[in-house]
């Protein structure tokens, strides 16, 4: 088992740095280039919310936990932000609330796709948390097979 967090501000170019943090805390579990790619895009979606949706480009702190146990990353993204009035309404393929703005309400289902396991904990005034954990490897086989 491990374990890392990290706490960074809600500004664009922090994007890159966590998506590339998880992708080099999750190397131990040889992950092959495909996870590493998968991993790097659901947290990039996960941060660009919290920086769009969460703060909506005003100051605000990100917080990035990671674990791995037994062949399996475990992320969860916070945010102290707006949060989200309705969560079924905001998981739906295509929905998005800033429509116009080169948004295309594909973040979540993304996160879902490339992600063995995908949650939403948010409530509106208090913040948001994604959930996502990811299988690699020989477990990731296993459980497809
Ligand atoms: P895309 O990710 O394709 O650019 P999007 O961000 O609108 O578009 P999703 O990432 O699927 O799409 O999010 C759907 C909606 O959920 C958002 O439009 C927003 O209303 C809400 N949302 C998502 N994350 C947060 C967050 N951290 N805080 C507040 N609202 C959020
Ligand atoms: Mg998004």
């Amino acid at each position: 088992m491990n374990e890392m967090q990290l706490k960074f501000l809600a500004r664009s170019e922090n994007e890159e740095f966590a998506r590339n943090a998880v992708a080099a805390f999750a190397l131990p579990l040889n992950p092959s280039l495909v996870e590493i790619s998968d991993i790097k895009t659901a947290v990039s979606e996960a941060v660009t919310n919290c920086i769009v949706h969460g703060y909506a480009g005003a100051e605000g702190w990100i917080t990035l936990s990671c674990r791995t146990e037994d062949g399996c990353l475990y992320v969860e993204v916070s945010d102290n932000g707006k949060g989200i009035a309705n969560l079924e309404q905001a998981l739906t393929p295509f929905y998005t609330s800033l429509p116009g703005e080169e948004r295309s309400g594909m973040g979540f289902t993304i996160m879902q796709t490339f992600m063995t396991s995908f949650s939403v904990d948010s409530k509106e005034g208090t913040g948001t948390t994604v959930k996502m954990s990811k299988d690699f490897g020989a477990k990731a086989e296993a459980d497809a097979g």
